[in-house]
């Protein structure tokens, strides 16, 4: 039995709707099929999400957002028109979405978070309704009657544990499942949304819960791509990889799928395939728990900026009993989250992602930790990209991290940083944000030789 979720280029449209059909009902083993909102139909366009929230924001500064309202409404009714349904559908639609409009705003987070989640929700009823039209047996399901309960933190929801043993009472049901993505329940019973792209989380919370053999994400790419098609040319299509690998890429930038939506898949060893709407013949991208070793050392280079570090240096910083609890606690105190934490005997670097902090915090977080820390040098350093080099096979294999190295010189490009004693599946090297194209290709062409450079 398989999870089967679409992204939102891939409901774009009515043609879109109609290749899922097919996709859907092409294999008898696909039960539940968990649905973003529409999303783009090119590349200018907008999200369903996007319009939603900017609708939501309007309606609470002046109590009204007539265009963006009708903007959403269009983009569902474009769809139905498309697919010759029943404008009924579309009548729901509008109720629902001015019903949450002039819902209550006393809490204005919690009030954008339901009217954000209604674009899945509503795509799921759609979505229903066009199954049924078709004369497939196909029910939309709430993710409350479902049991989907969530952490109360909108935007950034995680699944409560007791939602895997409902969601498992869903495999009774006949016929399939049109399950809304993005959005849980609180306790409290109001709607929480996971992180942006957060759909892919849904459908891996559902294939645990479900206990399915196969979690199938359907994307618009033919696979997970072993760098970023924009900064190297037909780049090397990854067919296999672990869930560990996975998440070192997604974290560093591959958004082909959610980083946190690999947890759930990974806790019930439910291997996850990523395949592409547009060409699902292709082979896709299969995320397992172990595989075997024949890509070489390296399986993908990623990289993401908007990365900066404070370097803090201190004489005799490691005999200094307390010295990185105290640094960590001062960034605490102004909820900061930090990415890495490179050391030396006497000096520590700590990596975090730099719009966490404007100005003003960072001129009292260095006075902090100067006085706080008796500090000999404090210097922030910004604009900086992190390049990851993942493999489960480093760790096997002598000279990785010279060849990197080698391969960055070579290209004249200058390395801030290292990390990679920690993580046993990839190496980290910090470089200005200016050289990440430069040091990405370089490094590709290392590992991946042959291959052209755009
Ligand atoms: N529609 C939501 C977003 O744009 C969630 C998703 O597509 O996965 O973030």
């Amino acid at each position: 039995m398989k999870v089967v979720k679409f992204g939102g280029s891939s409901l774009a449209s009515g043609a879109q709707l109609e290749k899922v059909f097919h996709i859907v009902t092409a294999d008898p083993s696909r039960k539940a099929v968990v649905v973003s909102a529409p999303g783009k139909r090119h590349s200018e366009d907008t999200k369903v999400t996007d319009l939603l929230i900017a609708c939501a924001e309007q309606y609470i500064s002046s109590g009204d957002a007539p265009e963006l309202c009708e903007a959403v409404i269009e983009r569902y009714a474009e769809i139905a028109q498309e697919l010759h349904l029943d404008q009924h559908i579309i009548e729901r639609i509008r109720d629902d979405l001015f019903t949450l409009l002039n819902g209550d705003k006393s809490n204005p987070v919690q009030y954008i978070d339901a009217i954000k989640a209604s674009g899945e929700d509503n795509n799921a009823k759609l979505i229903a309704a066009y199954f049924q039209h078709k004369g497939i047996q196909a029910e939309y399901v709430n993710p409350k009657d479902a049991g989907l309960f969530v952490t109360n933190e909108p935007g950034n929801a995680q699944v409560l544990p007791e939602s895997y043993e409902n969601l498992y009472r869903l495999r009774e049901r006949d016929g399939l499942i049109i399950f809304p993505g993005f959005f849980g329940f609180s306790k409290a019973g109001d709607v929480i949304t996971f992180s942006r792209s957060g759909s892919d989380i849904t459908g891996s919370i559902l294939a645990n819960g479900l206990q399915a053999d196969l979690y199938e994400n359907f994307t618009d790419v033919d696979a997970v791509y072993s760098v970023n098609p924009s900064i190297v040319k037909n780049p090397k299509e990854i067919s296999e990889l672990t869930y560990r690998e996975m998440r070192e890429l997604s974290y560093a930038g591959f958004s082909v799928f959610h980083d946190e939506a690999l947890i759930p898949a990974f806790r019930a060893g439910i291997p996850v395939q990523i395949k592409n709407t547009n060409n699902p013949a292709a082979q896709g991208t299969r995320v397992v728990s172990k595989r075997d070793n024949t890509n070489g050392p390296v399986v993908g280079i990623a990289s993401d900026t908007g990365f900066c570090s404070i370097y803090i240096s201190k004489y005799l910083m490691n005999r200094e009993i307390g010295f990185g609890r105290k640094a960590l606690q001062i960034l605490e105190d102004y909820s900061l989250t930090y990415e890495h934490v490179p050391s030396g005997i006497d000096d520590i670097t700590i990596i975090l992602r730099q719009d966490q902090m404007d100005g003003s915090m960072e001129r009292q977080l260095i006075r902090r930790i100067e006085e706080d820390l008796q500090a000999d040098e404090v210097i922030v350093e910004h604009n900086l990209a992190l390049i990851m080099v993942v493999g489960e096979a480093m760790r096997h294999n002598v000279g990785t991290t010279a060849r990197a190295s080698k391969a960055l010189s070579e290209a004249q490009v200058n390395i801030e940083m290292i990390n990679q004693g920690s993580s046993e599946v990839s190496m980290m090297f910090g470089v200005k944000e200016a050289q990440e194209e430069r040091a990405v290709q370089a490094l590709y062409q290392e590992f991946f030789a042959g291959v052209l450079i755009s």
